[in-house]
């Protein structure tokens, strides 16, 4: 039997939610499983009262039969002020194609950049998405404030990054560009403000210092892009290749940079030893890792504040296991390292996921991805895009636990795809739904509801 659909607003009051299964990031433990939660929903978020096989007292009740609840889910790195773009199939010149493509496409003007973010915001929500780490890209190569306003505005928890690219003879110019910016950004309770270089093929070393101390004298979070791709790795090693070439055609090579490209250093080696003891850190990618580099993560977990945030889809579409392997996210998480999910942009995504009616940007399509190619474990595929992402992004992350007494920003209803298996519960349900496929509704605070009729 099929749930209704939701209503499109619950009216602030406590709920009794009656669902296939309860679930949260963490590890279930001995006891019957969860499938009765009693919850307050208000405008300050979803307050957790109870949760467990059954809760007392008698409240209006919501029928979930087949589905299963998860706390609203993070997207740790996405570029929502590219949605405009839309999906594209991966150009014949790989990784340095699309960066000619973002380049061209990107836009320029206020109004234009503000309409993109907000769209991504809508396309997130229909993914159960209450909180994202995005990237707010550089506009003309600057560091540019307007997908932050939009971000800020849009409600979304989380961090928005500032990003910039820094190197050769315009190190100077970003810089100067970069610390305007970043003194006119300031966050909102929901909302703050991080700084993103780039990668380390566009910032140089002067530009990730520069970024370390603005970011830690704010205790904000730095992330950026690394050891994504072939042409990275070959400028980095070498100071050869496409981007060699590229910051030729821009007038931004000069041979200074010999200083500090093609030492033979991976990228992670290139910029691992320039952030501070301490300081909040937000690898993106980590596709090209080799032995000691994974070793060199290790050590670095143990100096900063460390998270990974993997993009499976990304990875593949740019088809970086043929150049390095299997990406190395269970070993990583094994070593200690918090590592979470992120969508990266909506132009390496399928076509049929964020287009239409049912379009959604939701990382637990990338977590689906996962458990199809990788058979990962369901449970940690969820904490990689709860408490994990939050974590990343200096969020609580009990908040994004099925905890009494925490307040959550949204529930996530899942149902998966295909006929209802008689009796099939909690853990079952949520690893069939990421394998075949399935709904998500998303009851925000304040009791909105988003993708409430899907569920039927
Ligand atoms: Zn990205």
């Amino acid at each position: 039997m099929n749930p209704k659909p939701l209503p499109t607003l619950f009216f602030p009051g406590t709920y009794r939610f009656v669902a296939g299964g309860i679930l949260d990031g963490r590890p279930i433990g001995g006891g019957p499983p969860a499938r009765e939660l009693l919850a307050r929903i208000s405008g300050n978020g979803i307050e957790i009262l109870e949760v467990g096989p059954a809760v007392a007292g008698v409240y209006p009740s919501v029928e979930l039969p087949g589905c299963v609840l998860t706390p609203g889910l993070v997207n740790a790195h996405c570029h929502l002020d590219l949605t405009h773009i839309g999906p594209l199939p991966l150009s014949e010149r790989g990784f340095s194609g699309f960066v000619d493509e973002v380049r061209a496409r990107r836009h320029t003007d206020p109004p234009a950049i503000h309409a993109s973010v907000e769209a991504g915001v809508s396309l997130s929500r229909s993914g159960g998405v209450v909180a994202v780490g995005d990237i707010c890209g550089a506009v003309r190569g600057g560091a540019d404030l307007e997908a932050f306003s939009a971000l800020a505005r849009s409600g979304m928890l989380g961090v928005g990054f500032l990003e910039f690219f820094a190197m050769g003879d315009s190190t100077d110019r970003a810089l100067g560009r970069l610390e305007a910016a970043w003194a006119g950004a300031t966050g909102n309770g929901r909302m703050s403000v991080g700084l993103q270089p780039h990668a380390p093929y566009s910032v140089c070393r002067k530009g990730y210092r520069r970024a370390a101390a603005l970011a830690g004298a704010r205790g904000a979070i730095l992330a950026t892009h690394v050891a994504e791709s072939p042409a990275e790795h070959e400028f980095v090693g070498s100071a050869a290749g496409p981007q060699r070439a590229l910051l030729e055609t821009l007038g931004l090579w000069n041979d200074g940079l010999l200083g500090e490209f093609g030492l033979h250093k991976t990228p992670l080696e290139q910029i691992a030893d320039l952030f501070d003891e301490g300081q909040k850190v937000l690898l993106v990618h980590l596709n090209d890792i080799s032995d000691e580099d994974l070793k060199r993560l290790e050590r670095l977990n143990e100096r900063v504040e460390l998270s990974v945030a993997y993009c499976p889809r990304a990875s593949d579409y740019f088809r970086t296991a043929e150049s390095f392997g299997p990406h190395r996210y269970r070993e990583m998480t094994k070593a200690g390292i918090n590592v979470c999910l992120g969508t990266d942009s909506i132009i390496n995504l399928p076509e049929a996921e964020v287009c239409g009616e049912a379009g959604r940007i939701c990382p637990a399509d990338d977590a689906a991805h996962l458990a199809r190619r990788d058979g990962a474990d369901p449970l940690g595929l969820l904490a990689m895009m709860t408490s994990c992402g939050a974590r990343a992004l200096g969020l609580r992350s009990d908040e994004f636990e099925f905890r009494p007494g925490a307040t959550l920003a949204g529930i996530c209803v899942v149902r998966p795809h295909g006929p209802a298996i008689a009796d099939e519960r909690g853990v079952d349900l949520w690893a069939r739904a990421l394998l075949k496929g399935f709904e998500i509704a998303l009851v925000d605070r304040g009791g909105r509801v988003r993708n409430g009729a899907v569920l039927a």
